[in-house]
């Protein structure tokens, strides 16, 4: 196992990709906290699950927009397990429309819960990574960050800010031995993407070069990795995992 003894958060982990994250990490040995932010059945039953295969873990109600409710979150790591070795910024939230038709909320809404989220979080992390000399920040961006995507202005902007504050948060903390990575996933099945009518799903399938819908694990198994010593020498970078619809 890749991640034994190690203490990981993840935000957003009751469902979806964070769930897919949260499992994967646990298999590999780590002690996972996935935060939730309305849903504690959801979180409560991915537990479950990491309990029934002898995983260890915790769930904590946290909203990834605060950043009070970040530097909670660390502080039950430090409580409850002692360390923290592993932040995976994986909340999110889209609300879509062309941009002449976006209110001011949405926009304040995705920029808060996707990009201010990773600063918050990562900012709070930082400090017991610091101390430990060790430390692993994987932050869930998307390709669209990469390659712009119409009706989707706020999210975008969030995402292609996610990936210049993994590059700089990566420049500023490798002297003291914390990794700091990307992950952009392109179309992955999850409730996020179950919005998209038929027309939608078809139009981005012929984008893939692999012809399928990823999956949350597919996503979870690169992170697993960026998240262990064989990453080590890893930093600042953006891994697309798409199918090949970003080359
Ligand atoms: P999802 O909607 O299934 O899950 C999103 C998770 O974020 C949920 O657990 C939700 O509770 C949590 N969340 C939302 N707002 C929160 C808040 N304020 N505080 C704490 N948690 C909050 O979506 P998903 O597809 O699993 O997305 C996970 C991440 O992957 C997101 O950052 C998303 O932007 C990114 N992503 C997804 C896709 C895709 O195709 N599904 C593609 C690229 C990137």
């Amino acid at each position: 196992m890749k991640l034994q003894n190690k203490v990981a958060i993840v935000t957003g982990g009751s469902r979806g990709i964070g769930a897919a994250i949260s499992k994967e990490l646990a298999k590999e040995g780590a002690q996972v906290i996935l935060t939730y932010h309305s849903s504690p059945d959801k979180a409560q039953s991915v537990l479950e699950e990491i309990k029934n295969f002898g995983g260890e873990g915790r769930i904590f109600q946290a909203d990834a927009s605060s950043f009070t409710d970040a530097q909670k979150t660390v502080d039950f790591a430090l409580n409850e397990f002692g360390a923290l070795h592993i932040l995976v910024n994986n909340a999110g939230i889209t609300k879509d429309n062309l941009i002449l038709r976006m209110t001011e909320q949405d926009w304040d809404e995705v920029i808060n819960t996707n990009l201010k989220s990773v600063f918050n979080y990562s900012k709070a992390a930082v400090k017991p990574m610091m101390n430990q000399r060790e430390g692993k920040i994987i932050n869930i961006s998307s390709v669209v960050g990469i390659m712009g995507n119409v009706g989707q202005a706020n999210y975008v902007a969030a995402k292609a800010g996610v990936i210049g504050l993994t590059k700089t948060l990566a420049r500023e903390f490798a002297s003291r031995n914390i990794n700091v990575n990307a992950v952009a996933p392109g179309y992955i099945e999850t409730d996020m993407t179950s919005k998209l009518n038929d027309v939608q799903k078809q139009a981005i399938l012929n984008l893939i070069p692999l012809k399928r819908i990823g999956k949350p694990e597919d996503v979870a198994k690169l992170v697993a990795f960026l998240a262990s010593d064989d990453a080590n020498y890893i930093t600042g970078q953006v891994f697309c995992v798409d199918g090949g619809m970003v080359m």
